[in-house]
Formats: structure tokens, C-alpha cells, sequence
């Protein structure tokens, strides 16, 4: 059975020039990719991967879902306008949390001090 062959083509808006490659999913390119996707699979689950994906929309998400109010103390920025709020990985990133909407919640700055790298129930 030949080996499927896939061509991708670039052409310009004005039609002037094109580009265009030829990949044939043979034994070394398959394996050149699951190379490629296991180095990515394992940033992604690292430490580093979790904490890039703490992006200033996914905080913003988070705090909004929390109705701008701290998950412990119930503090909220509408009584407090000045308020400090943070999100926090419930079960800490160095200990395998990662940063889905589950793991991670709105702290005041204050209770977010007192917590530490403890898990708390
Ligand atoms: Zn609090």
C-alpha cells in the first residue's frame, strides 16, 4: 500500500506567487511527528506548559465566574473596589494541578498569602 501523500499550496492574494510542498507520511515523518507531539504533550503537562496557559483571558474567566469574590472569604470587590483579587490553582501547579476552570479559583490577595503551597479540602 503506498504511503498517502498530502500537498500543501500557498498561493498569494494577487496570484503573483505560490509556494507549495509535498509531505509523504512515510515511516521517518511519522515518527519525526510523534516526536514533535510527544515534546509538546510533555511541555504542555510540565510546570512551564501550566503556567503558560494562565493567559489574562482565562484569569479574567475565572474571576467573572466567581462573580469578582474571594472563594474563601467571601469578600467581594463590589464591598471592596480597591480589593485584590488572584486566581489560584487549588491544587498547586508544582504539585500537578493544572490550569483548567476546575483547579483554579478567585482568592483576595489575603487569604491567597495565608494558603501557601498547602491544598486545603
Ligand atoms: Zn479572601
Amino acid at each position: 500500500m503506498p504511503y498517502p501523500k498530502y500537498k500543501f499550496q500557498y498561493t498569494s492574494a494577487g496570484g503573483n506567487s505560490s509556494q507549495e510542498s509535498v509531505i509523504r507520511l512515510d515511516t521517518p515523518t511519522l515518527n519525526a511527528l510523534s516526536v514533535t507531539l510527544a515534546d509538546k504533550i510533555r511541555w504542555a503537562k510540565s510546570a512551564a506548559g501550566q503556567r503558560a496557559l494562565m493567559t489574562a483571558w482565562l484569569r479574567n474567566a475565572i474571576k467573572e465566574r466567581d462573580r469578582y469574590a474571594c472563594r474563601r472569604c467571601g469578600v467581594s470587590l463590589a464591598a471592596e473596589p480597591h480589593l485584590l483579587l488572584e486566581v489560584d490553582h487549588i491544587v498547586p501547579v508544582s504539585k500537578g494541578g493544572l490550569s483548567t476552570p476546575e483547579n483554579l479559583q478567585t482568592l483576595c490577595w489575603r487569604c491567597n498569602r495565608s494558603k501557601g503551597a498547602k491544598i486545603v479540602a
